[in-house]
């Protein structure tokens, strides 16, 4: 496994659409094992493969709405399609590639998605908060669209350090 680099908000790469998977090799499997190990020393809760410069539909997200006492899980998502949401929710939002900045978002609360993993085989999953987030927004990678353009607006230093983020995300959580 080796560390990629995380493009910042600069870089063309970032707008783009990407392309289907359509081989399920070793260079995929490289590809997503080392998102992994990216996305953990970046210590995000998802990422995109266009974040590390490759235009597929590929994202990681991970499932941090697990029973106390057990491990998040890490799910691997490819050409992943949004089949249902349902409710909303409105609170901040941050990305890998837009490092130190925050803006409020509003999101569905619930999220049912279907993907093929990495050996091709189509599955579905459901995410509600935080996760549900974090599907649309990784989902909006694979398009070119970076989370900035959806901001209603973006949160100031004040605000951020005022830990009404922190308090947000907690609630997102539970
Ligand atoms: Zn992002």
């Amino acid at each position: 496994m080796a560390l990629r680099n995380i493009l910042t908000k600069e870089q063309p790469a970032l707008y783009k659409k990407c392309r289907p998977v359509t081989e399920f090799n070793p260079r995929l499997h490289q590809l997503l094992d080392d998102m992994a190990e990216t996305l953990e020393k970046a210590n995000g809760v998802g990422l995109a493969a266009p974040q590390v410069g490759v235009l597929r539909r590929v994202v990681l997200v991970i499932e941090t709405n697990v029973p106390e006492g057990e491990p998040e899980k890490l799910l691997e998502l490819i050409n992943p399609e949004i089949l249902e949401t349902s409710g909303e929710q409105d609170g901040p939002e941050g990305c890998l590639s837009v490092p130190g900045e925050y803006g409020m978002v509003k999101r569905p609360m619930n999220v049912k998605v279907r993907a093929q993993d990495r050996n091709g085989n189509w599955f579905e999953a459901e995410g509600t908060g935080l996760t549900a987030r974090c599907f649309c927004h990784e989902f909006d990678h694979l398009d070119g669209i970076v989370f900035t353009s959806k901001c209603e607006r973006m949160l100031t230093e004040e605000e951020l350090q005022g830990g009404e983020v922190e308090a947000e995300e907690e609630k997102e959580e539970n």
